[in-house]
């Protein structure tokens, strides 16, 4: 199991939502799309109307359901909550769509995966606050209005580039979340040490920021583990020594690579010379998806200088060799 991915138990959601910052004022960073969402929502407050819909994208764990938890709660109303994924006809939409009450806010997680249909009536639901439900086959098929209540969706995707045209442009406000820095995952960390009861100090914090990938979830879930460590070896407070001996254990490196991220690097690497190679030719050499490796991994690679994109595919940069410990060949691209 990798410490990055986003499969989570009942154990995970239970913490997950235990330390959800339950309002704008808790949520650490994102400070524009923070502001910008803030003003959404004030304006709609006085005109006393529903808010727009929010499209809000980035890589998982960033805080994008939990900024839907806070437009609902900022607007005090009910939320509810389904995902592309889980949408495969167009009659599941619609019936979620029709039970839903007034000002109610709708979160759809991985929007990008729904279905075309589904899509399709959705694009009709948040412009008119309406959908035609066809009943019957063929040529005797007719379409029935049926008018909704207003709502505001809020949809979040991995990349908002995922997203059909037609759909991204019925957002009235889109917001991109950006990794977090080492500052604000320390934040984020006592935070959550605080709501624990653990006793980390300055150092520990930074050792565990430093190894989470400027992601809040990986952040907590790294905590979690080096509380455990802590545990078992009975100790006190956690140390930045603790930290980094339990997440070694856990095979999260210094620079907060994880399996994933080195089996990928490793791959481009030795399987490919370095690159260039597609992406989905890399994503089956490591066994994953490919919509795994390209928005779970490779952003966070991207970001870190380990892995390029470019025309003709993906390359490991002189850092990645030298991250894995590997010579870089005379005649790599980079
Ligand atoms: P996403 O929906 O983008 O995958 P979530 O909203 O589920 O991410 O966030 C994952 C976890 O990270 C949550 O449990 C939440 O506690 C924490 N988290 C995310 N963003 C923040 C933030 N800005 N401040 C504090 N905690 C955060």
């Amino acid at each position: 199991e990798s410490l990055t991915t986003t499969g989570s138990g009942p154990e995970e959601r239970a913490m997950e939502s235990a330390l959800r910052p339950k309002n704008l004022d808790d949520f650490v960073g994102q400070v524009r799309v923070r502001q910008q969402l803030d003003l959404v929502l004030q304006a709609s407050r006085i005109r006393e109307r529903t808010a727009d819909h929010v499209l809000l994208s980035g890589p998982p764990g960033l805080g994008k359901t939990t900024l839907a938890m806070i437009v609902a709660a900022e607007m005090n109303a009910p939320l509810r909550i389904s995902s592309g994924p889980a949408i495969q006809h167009a009659g599941d939409l619609a019936a979620i769509l029709s039970s839903l009450s007034e000002g109610e806010v709708l979160f759809l997680d991985e929007i990008h995966r729904m279905s075309r249909p589904a899509e399709e009536m959705l694009y009709m639901a948040m412009e008119d606050f309406r959908v035609d439900i066809i009943v019957g086959k063929g040529a005797g098929a007719t379409a029935i209005p049926l008018e909704l209540p207003p709502f505001t969706l809020v949809g979040a995707t991995t990349r908002a580039g995922l997203l059909p045209g037609p759909l991204r442009d019925r957002f009235g406000f889109t917001g991109h979340l950006e990794f977090y820095s080492t500052q604000e995952l320390e934040l984020v960390l006592r935070r959550s040490a605080m709501l624990m009861d653990l006793a980390v100090n300055s150092a520990g914090f930074s050792e565990i920021a430093g190894r989470s990938r400027g992601t809040p979830r990986i952040a907590n879930r790294l905590l979690r583990r080096v509380r455990d460590w802590a545990l078992v070896n009975g100790l006190e407070q956690i140390d930045a020594r603790a930290a980094s001996a339990a997440l070694d254990m856990y095979e999260v490196d210094a620079r907060g690579l994880d399996r994933l991220d080195r089996s990928v690097l490793h791959a481009l690497c030795t399987k490919f010379g370095g690159g260039p190679v597609g992406l989905s030719t890399l994503a089956i050499a490591v066994g994953e998806e490919t919509e795994t490796v390209e928005s779970v991994a490779e952003p966070f690679l991207v970001r870190e200088g380990l892995l390029g994109r470019t025309p003709r595919g993906r390359i490991a940069t002189a850092a990645a060799w030298d991250h894995l410990g590997l010579r870089m060949p005379a005649d790599a691209v980079f």
